[in-house]
């Protein structure tokens, strides 16, 4: 698929010949040209302006930044490059922008044991001995996605039943082992584990949580929700080569699904450490826009002012994420009125207003963005007049952030509009939680749920993300549910709460220029343009022009960034290596 002009190599050996030898003599030699043209690919990317602007083919230089963008009707030029990339018909785009995710969370999940696949018991128990093998220095062994139901696990009477500590002892006893639930409500530990945490017959559950126990009293194995964090302190940290084989695994996931660049919503020092060893070796590939979790860390990480762009536009923290709130699903979304399926509880903010505004300005004081986490239409409303207040004071161009902003009283959409309020927002999570939303809310409050068009028209700027890994990081399945508000199952069919679908072009920009605007590095990425990053992709569908389903099963072909190619990876794939022109 890459491949040099067979005309053009022979002449850029003669000419790398003839620089080399010039020198010497005295010469000032005419250097070979190390452009690269993009040609024989259709496509397009959003304009400054937001309309989409057709793209068939691209010039850029060896440090990785775009010269020229061809449009339809321009002459692609025939020489003056050094190398040729032949994108043989396919859709190009520029790299998507995953707006919301977290890298090192999504990277360490999966690297961990994955029991989703398994349809027995029997199964599920050769998978652990298997990994446990597999990773013999590992003190703990983690995982996640078991389902006895899905097992089909009964005890003697015919019940169902968990899974037992004796069962995971049978497979690994000599370390702990401790497995999540596939919702994440429960968790199996073996003996070993019970042990580190100290939990025995005496050990009593915590109010919502519950310890699956024998008929003696001991504990059998699994600890229901609460009861969870009896044993989760005891789990051992990520070393630093676990995050590094995280970030590892995280970049090539984001680059199989298109995305070249991401906000990352919740960086530790641990986390940034992560990244900066990855700058400094060469193997920080995916351009990261870091919120710092909380101000403790943002100040720890950069000091007293934001961090300047590092290694060629791939790393700054600009900002610090903040959280208002809880979730939907476990009823900590913090509402206006009480939950249509719990009438006792409205939720609860994670602090007051006050203490809220304190940190906000703790952070626009010393120039961070402020990213806040909000649910529930009681929390967005507070975050609003946060802004509001604050704009009063810290003027200029902010770019406040509201992280999901997933239910908004009506009567509060058009304040997304005033102050340049940034709505970050996840289109999967509504196609996967509106029965859920449904249940939580009562159909009275639906008009104001995930409801991007009425924001989109308020005035705020839209930038899309996956919230990975709570969501896979794939922006064409974001982008399939932006425009149809169906599931991957086509249900409902017409879409739910239809008047609040996004076009193809508005779904493209959230995911491209919203998402660059959204960290501060639209004259950086995000576009293909003249001047910004050689960051783009080759798929086989076009997002404004294909239908929600097809768009939903777009096939990746190869994703570069800064004009070097990071997938597929052929080294990785076996394949041969292609001739020279690969500039990491
Ligand atoms: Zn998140």
């Amino acid at each position: 698929m890459i491949s040099l002009r067979p005309a053009t190599r022979p002449a850029l050996i003669a000419a790398l010949l003839a620089a080399a030898a010039l020198p010497v003599a005295g010469h000032a030699a005419q250097a070979p040209s190390t452009d690269t043209l993009v040609d024989n690919v259709h496509g397009e990317t959003i304009g400054a302006d937001g309309q989409p602007e057709q793209v068939i083919g691209l010039l850029f230089d060896r440090s990785g930044v775009i010269r020229q963008v061809f449009h339809p009707g321009d002459k692609l030029p025939k020489k003056g490059f050094g190398y040729h990339i032949d994108g043989q018909g396919q859709v190009i785009l520029p790299g998507l922008i995953d707006a919301h995710v977290h890298v090192m969370e999504l990277g360490l999940a999966a690297l961990t044991l994955d029991l989703s696949s398994t349809r027995t018991l029997a199964e599920a128990l050769d998978a652990i001995r298997a990994y446990a093998a597999q990773h013999p220095d590992r003190t703990w062994i983690t995982g996640r996605g078991w389902n006895q139901e899905q097992w089909g696990l009964k005890d003697g009477s015919g019940h169902s039943r968990y899974p037992t500590a004796a069962e995971l002892d049978s497979v690994v006893g000599d370390r702990p082992v401790w497995l999540e639930r596939v919702d994440g409500h429960a968790g199996w530990a073996n003996s070993a584990a019970l042990k580190a945490a100290g939990i025995t017959a005496a050990t009593k559950a915590p109010d919502g949580g519950a310890i699956d126990r024998r008929p003696d009293g001991t504990p059998a194995g699994v600890l229901v929700d609460a009861a969870m964090g009896l044993l989760t302190p005891r789990l051992p940290a990520p070393r630093a080569a676990d995050r590094d084989a995280a970030l590892a695994k995280a970049q090539s996931i984001l680059f199989q699904r298109g995305v070249t660049a991401v906000a990352d919503m919740g960086t530790s020092i641990e986390d940034w450490q992560a990244f900066r060893r990855a700058g400094d070796k060469n193997q920080l590939y995916v351009r990261i826009m870091a919120y710092a979790m909380g101000i403790d860390q943002m100040a720890l990480i950069a000091g007293g002012e934001p961090t300047p762009w590092l290694y060629a536009d791939r790393l700054r923290m600009g900002g610090v994420k903040l959280f208002m709130d809880g979730a939907l699903g476990s009823r900590g979304a913090w509402l206006k009125a009480p939950y249509a399926d719990a009438p006792n509880t409205r939720g609860l903010p994670r602090m007051t207003d006050t203490q809220l505004g304190n940190l906000m300005s703790r952070a626009a004081m010393d120039g961070f963005q402020v990213a806040v986490h909000a649910i529930g239409d009681a929390a967005n409303a507070a975050v609003l007049s946060s802004i509001e207040d604050l704009s009063a004071t810290y003027k200029g161009d902010r770019r406040w952030r509201v992280e999901h902003a997933q239910i908004v009283d009506p009567a509060d959409i058009a304040r997304f509009g005033r102050n340049g309020v940034i709505a970050s927002m996840q289109p999967v999570h509504e196609t996967s939680d509106r029965v859920m939303a449904e249940a939580r809310l009562g159909p009275q409050r639906l008009a104001g749920a995930y409801a991007w068009q009425s924001i989109a028209k308020a005035g705020a700027r839209l930038a899309f993300g996956s919230d990975a890994p709570v969501e896979a990081p794939d922006p064409f399945a974001g982008i399939a549910a932006a425009i149809s508000r169906e599931g991957p199952d086509g249900q409902p069919a017409g879409g739910w709460q239809p008047q609040e679908k996004v076009s193809p072009v508005q779904a493209l920009a959230a995911y491209t220029t919203g998402g660059a605007y959204a960290g501060f590095a639209e004259g950086r990425f995000g576009r293909l343009a003249p001047g910004l990053r050689a960051d783009f992709i080759l798929v086989d569908t076009d997002p404004l022009t294909a239908t929600a389903d097809a768009i939903r099963h777009t096939r990746v072909r190869e994703t570069w960034v800064g004009g070097g190619k990071v997938w597929p990876d052929d080294a990785e794939n076996g394949a041969a290596k292609k001739d020279g022109n690969q500039k990491g």
